[in-house]
């Protein structure tokens, strides 16, 4: 199929584009478009076959239901038998914006969309785009990341033209996601409201509206454990290398096992502050081991706050599976703010392989220690 790339300017001409986006989404095809988190690919969400065409361009399965965006907060009403007081605190402190509420779902929500579940996420997006895009389309969205499923989300309209060229209607360019992760995801209809996905409203801001919070414990990875957000199950964002993801006391081996990777003649990639590039860059045992003309250390630092971590994560990770290292180590960071959303990103990137030392002893979760780390 042929795909449409058209770029928003931020002037009159974007009203032209968005006219003939909501025009291919009534017709029941899929369009991607920006919103704050990260890159969606939409369709009418109250159309079945529309919804089928989304699973089918990303291969997504089909017991991961989709968030059905809108524009307005009082569109949620038609979607719900109804809403508790937790989930209009959260909707009158977060809307729009980075937040997405499970809750009881109405009759009009496909079963395509809630993947057969009593519920349905709903989510007002901030992204000025995506708000203009919904209210011409005059219906909510469904709209998951704009991803083949199980590769990292799109931040940038590139990434998503990557992924979807020839799979779906048209992708929209209007730059990159200022959040870069995808919606916090929690659910209001337990007694306690609980995070099935952190993301860029943290932990501190709801437990400031709501006084009580839980965690799925499933996003610790531990076995046993059931995700509620089906599609927190799924292998995702990760690249294709081998990725090992260095926590607490471990990170602070990074140059060590740098060297001892480069030294087995092994490409390696580091994702890491700007501030532990530098140092890596300074040290001598790397500096040993790297050969600037072989391209062996492939360093991409990502700033230095954790909200520049969250912004540039994604799009890094996407640029592993271009330059394919042989192994990538990742610094680990705190979990406090978005830093939860950036571990839970990076832990599921990982395939969980995370490296730490407990009782001076290096473990790791999921696998066997590589030889380099063991020297
Ligand atoms: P995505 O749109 O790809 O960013 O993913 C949406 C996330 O929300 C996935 O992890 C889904 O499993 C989760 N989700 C969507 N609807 C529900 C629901 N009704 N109950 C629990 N989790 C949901
Ligand atoms: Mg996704």
């Amino acid at each position: 199929m042929q795909t449409y790339f058209w770029k928003l300017q931020n002037n009159e001409q974007d009203a032209e584009v968005m006219q003939k986006a909501a025009a291919l989404i009534q017709a029941g095809e899929v369009v991607a478009f920006p919103t704050e988190t990260v890159y969606g690919l939409g369709a009418n969400g109250l159309n079945s076959e529309a919804v089928a065409k989304i699973f089918a361009a990303k291969g997504r399965p089909n017991d991961n239901p989709l968030i059905l965006h809108i524009a307005d907060v009082k569109d949620v009403e038609p979607l719900t038998t109804g809403l508790n007081e937790n989930a209009k605190a959260l909707m009158e402190a977060f809307w729009p914006g980075p937040l997405t509420l499970v809750v009881d779902k109405s009759e009009i929500v496909p079963d395509a969309v809630s993947a057969g579940l009593a519920t349905v996420a709903v989510r007002f997006p901030a992204n000025q785009y995506a708000q203009e895009l919904i209210k011409a389309c005059g219906c909510p969205v469904a709209a998951p990341s704009a991803n083949i499923s199980g590769r990292p989300s799109p931040t940038n309209a590139q990434d998503v033209w990557e992924d979807m060229q020839g799979k779906v209607a048209a992708v929209l360019d209007g730059g990159n996601c200022g959040i870069g992760l995808e919606s916090t995801v929690v659910d209001t209809t337990e007694p306690v409201p609980v995070i099935l996905r952190p993301g860029g409203i943290t932990y501190e801001m709801l437990m400031e509206v709501l006084g009580e919070v839980d965690i799925d414990p499933a996003l610790q990875g531990d076995a046993g454990y059931k995700p509620k957000a089906p599609g927190m199950k799924y292998r995702h964002y990760a690249p294709q290398s081998a990725m090992y993801l260095l926590e607490g006391e471990a990170a602070g081996k990074l140059a060590q096992f740098v060297a001892d990777a480069l030294e087995e003649g092994k490409r390696v990639g580091v994702l890491c502050s700007s501030a532990t590039a530098e140092a890596l860059r300074a040290n001598e045992n790397v500096l040993a081991k790297a050969d600037a003309a072989s391209k062996n250390l492939l360093l991409t630092p990502w700033g230095e706050s954790l909200e520049e971590l969250a912004a540039n994560l994604f799009y890094l990770l996407r640029d592993f599976d271009r330059t394919m290292p042989d192994v990538i180590l990742a610094e680990g960071v705190g979990e406090n703010g978005i830093g939860l959303a950036v571990m839970n990103r990076m832990r599921k990137a990982a395939g969980y392989q995370i490296v730490s030392i407990i009782d001076g002893e290096l473990r790791l979760k999921n696998g066997e220690i590589p030889a380099f780390m063991l020297k």
